[in-house]
């Protein structure tokens, strides 16, 4: 598995003069095998444009390297825009994508040489937080961007890392809820864990409820009155830093928990979270989409660097039917669940986990329903005050 991610902030070079100069050559020389190939019938192959422009252009003082990316940024302008069937482009912006040959990186002290034309280097110190870059010290860099916007430089680079993956010994469901997370790890033989993770939709819904209060209060004003915009802008802020903050720390713990277990994780894929029945009309749906969304990106960022697998399976009936039997649950209260065939009594949101996983079917964890004596078991040594209602639920 690879992963790969980008890194893009600010630079500051010590001569902009020379770095500008070669962006202006990189660019007018990219429009100008561009005007060269337009009007031909096919677009000529990279070798093609070697043979035609490789003397004329290290001529101009570009470095092999630099030859090359001009090749490949013209063909692929140029193919993009026949395929839409626009007119001859003209590039305006100042861009250069430069090999890994041609720059030197220092993470460390936020340094990056760039060769330019003519045998030069600009040397450009690179604007950020020490952490960001420190992340990529063992990773591997590829190409890099840089452009000039009128006034500042922007610098995006790539850095890719294997990430190696262990053999799964066991899979843990994730259960998204209003006001929790529910997770449960299960291997073949037993339940390993189960753990609710608090989760502030309905702190964050406070925000929303308090923005349509100012709303309605002011029908006609909110929209031009300085103050009360201020105000709703500020709740909308609460509500995404409250969802923001704690999909991080779910995402965090949940991915060392899977870590720690050699855990595949399993959630509810978003598309078809609409069919599921869990969520009533009280339910804010926008809202709890969004957070719902926000945390599973958090989630898949998490497994990616970590070299953690991630399924989304389909939630269909994940809530409303029995793991054991397969037949419909009906509702013993409102947070327990009961078959009426083979008498089984959970927690609705531990439910979903095991049908999560049981939809999953990964070979080696045979997922065939719990008992419930299994489903206590791992829900012991928990401080979880609902998993403590539950279990006491089973004994009456
Ligand atoms: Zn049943």
């Amino acid at each position: 598995m690879k992963a790969v991610e980008t890194l893009k902030v600010m630079g500051l070079p010590e001569e902009s003069g020379e770095l500008i100069k070669f962006l202006r050559a990189f660019r007018d020389y990219t429009q100008y095998i561009i005007n060269q190939i337009w009007n031909e019938k096919n677009i000529p192959s990279v070798k093609t444009l070697h043979r035609r422009f490789y003397h004329e252009l290290r001529g101009k003082g570009f470095r092999a390297h630099h030859v090359k990316q001009i090749y490949y940024y013209a063909r692929s302008v140029v193919k993009a825009v026949k395929k839409s069937n626009g007119s001859k482009p003209v590039l305006r912006m100042l861009t250069a994508r430069i090999d890994k040959y041609d720059y030197k990186l220092d993470l460390e002290n936020q340094e990056l040489i760039v060769k330019v034309l003519g045998g030069k280097e600009v040397k450009i110190k690179l604007v950020a937080p020490k952490e960001r870059f420190l992340k990529y010290m063992n990773w591997n860099n590829y190409e890099l961007m840089i452009k000039y916007d009128g006034s500042r430089f922007w610098i995006c680079i790539e850095f890719r890392r294997e990430v190696k993956q262990y053999n799964i010994r066991s899979v843990l469901a994730i259960d998204v809820n209003f006001d929790n997370v529910t997770i449960l790890i299960k291997d073949s033989r037993r339940v390993i864990k189960v753990k609710r993770l608090s989760f502030p939709l309905r702190r964050a819904l406070c925000h929303r409820i308090w923005i349509e209060r100012i709303q309605k209060r002011y029908p006609k004003r909110w929209k031009y009155v300085k103050g009360i915009r201020e105000a709703i802008r500020k709740h909308g802020r609460r509500m995404r830093n409250i969802i923001n903050d704690s999909c991080h720390k779910i995402a965090e713990e949940i991915t060392n928990m899977a870590l720690k277990h050699r855990s595949l994780i399993v959630v509810e894929n978003l598309k078809n979270l609409r069919a599921n029945s869990k969520r009533g009309a009280k339910f804010n749906k926008k809202l709890s989409l969004w957070a719902y969304h926000k945390l599973l990106s958090y989630i898949e960022y998490e497994c990616l660097e970590k070299g953690i697998l991630l399924m989304k399976v389909n939630p269909k009936g994940t809530s409303s039917l029995c793991p054991k039997c397969n037949n419909k649950l009906i509702a013993f209260n409102d947070r327990i669940l009961r078959c009426s065939r083979c008498g089984f009594i959970g927690d609705r949101d531990v439910i979903a986990c095991f049908n999560l996983i049981s939809k999953c079917g990964v070979s080696g964890v045979t997922l065939k329903a719990p008992d419930q004596m299994q489903t206590q078991e791992g829900m012991k040594g928990n401080k979880d005050e609902g998993m403590n209602f539950v279990i006491k639920c089973y004994k009456t």
